[in-house]
């Protein structure tokens, strides 16, 4: 039986059952490739963040084998004491190169990377302008920092001076970061009128580029190379986990900064360093980006096509512009419902409501990835029109 004093959860969960808002995990059996084994059954994906298929790439998986046997399992050491690898090096130096940025430091993931970069850079005497829709780990890093945290409307730059006007002076210093790509609605943050807005105010500039490190800009350069704001940004964090296909994080940017991080960082001091074989991989996947825009190509292809033709069978989805496919259903029974249908049909696409998306916009997100083949969109296309006519969405 459960103590008292901890029957306040076992409440607390009832009430999320009731709303519908309990998360049930499904268990994975293979690579996240174009199919997989989920609940012993095998689907195809249109679900993880494996936008370019480097997950199981067979170079991934050779450099993480290389670097497994020669530097062993686990660092066993914080970065700053005994933990820097050879290769942790040389992949901030590859991904530096690779993203024309001074210097990138390497830590254990995007979500960290956001409390190792912002808590150096404000205190108590500043101020974050933080767009309403960033990030939980833009939020925790900024929360973190015990700066004055001013929220600016969604990607509205005129909010954003509004709001600098009003703040700035009563504070020391001010940064405004932002996520780059919206991972829910695929929509990308207006980084060139931001600039603006902190270049006029001398304002530090962050962007969280977890959904665009590997998809946006040339070759997956990422947000700054899109908007063509080499130099100019003075922080970019990004991910290893999504498109670049392993884990971990990277803060990149202007040196003075990055050597400050690796001063000041907490997750850098305090938390074991990434392993050889998560690194060797990482780095492997900068290597192939380096090389070859073929994927990003491909990718970009796939979701042309794939979005074109849930349009036409009258699907709403979004104002996405990039690879997220938001296929907007509105009540989250129903998304729930159309998600189940999908999956016993051979198709694995989540549902997301509230509190993950605003309540009464729940939907199914697809992610288009260049590793599936025209044959697989097809067939994820089938199944939505199919599940589609049946519950009355689609025509
Ligand atoms: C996914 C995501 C993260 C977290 O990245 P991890 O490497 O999975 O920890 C951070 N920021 C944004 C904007 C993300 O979309």
């Amino acid at each position: 039986m459960t103590e008292g004093k901890l029957h306040w959860i076992e409440e607390d969960v009832a009430d999320l059952k009731e709303r519908g808002l309990i998360i049930n995990l499904r268990t994975i059996a293979s690579p996240p490739g174009a199919w997989m084994t989920v609940d012993g059954k095998n689907v195809l994906n249109l679900c993880t963040n494996n936008y370019l298929g480097l997950a199981n790439h067979p170079r991934l998986v050779q450099a993480a084998q290389t670097a497994l046997e020669t530097y062993g399992a686990g660092p066993t050491a914080v970065r700053s004491i005994a933990g820097t690898l050879a290769l942790h090096r040389e992949l901030e130096t590859a991904m530096a190169d690779f993203k024309h940025v001074e210097d990138a430091l390497y830590v254990q993931s995007g979500f960290l990377a956001n409390q190792a970069a912002i808590p150096p850079l404000v205190g108590k005497e500043d101020v974050i302008f933080s767009d309403r829709l960033n990030h939980a780990s833009i939020i925790d890093g900024a929360r973190l920092s015990r700066a004055k945290i001013i929220v600016y409307e969604h990607s509205d730059p005129d909010d954003l001076a509004a709001k600098v006007e009003e703040h700035l002076t009563h504070y020391r210093r001010g940064l405004v970061v932002t996520d780059g790509v919206f991972s829910m609605d695929g929509d990308v943050a207006p980084l060139d009128k931001l600039y603006d807005v902190a270049e006029t105010y001398g304002l530090m500039t962050m962007v969280d580029d977890a959904h665009g490190e590997g998809v946006l800009g040339h070759g997956g350069r990422g947000i700054v190379d899109h908007f063509g704001l080499h130099g100019k940004f003075d922080v970019e964090i990004g991910t290893f986990s999504k498109a670049f296909g392993v884990v971990g994080g990277v803060i990149a940017g202007k040196k003075v900064i990055i050597d400050y991080l690796r001063q000041k960082a907490r997750p850098f001091l305090f938390s074991n360093a990434v392993t050889a074989a998560d690194t060797g991989a990482c780095l492997a996947a900068v290597q192939l980006l380096t090389e070859s825009t073929e994927l990003v190509d491909r990718l970009w292809a796939n979701t042309e096509f794939f979005k074109g033709e849930m349009a036409a069978l009258g699907f709403d989805v979004g104002h996405s512009v990039t690879p997220i496919t938001p296929v907007m259903l509105g009540d989250v029974k129903l998304a729930k419902t159309f998600s189940a249908r999908l999956f016993d049909e051979g198709v694995f696409a989540m549902a997301l409501g509230f509190p993950t998306v605003p309540e009464g916009l729940a939907r199914i997100r697809v992610m288009v990835s260049a590793s599936l083949a025209k044959d697989d969109l097809e067939f994820g296309l089938e199944k939505f029109a199919k599940v589609g006519r049946e519950l009355g969405v689609s025509a």
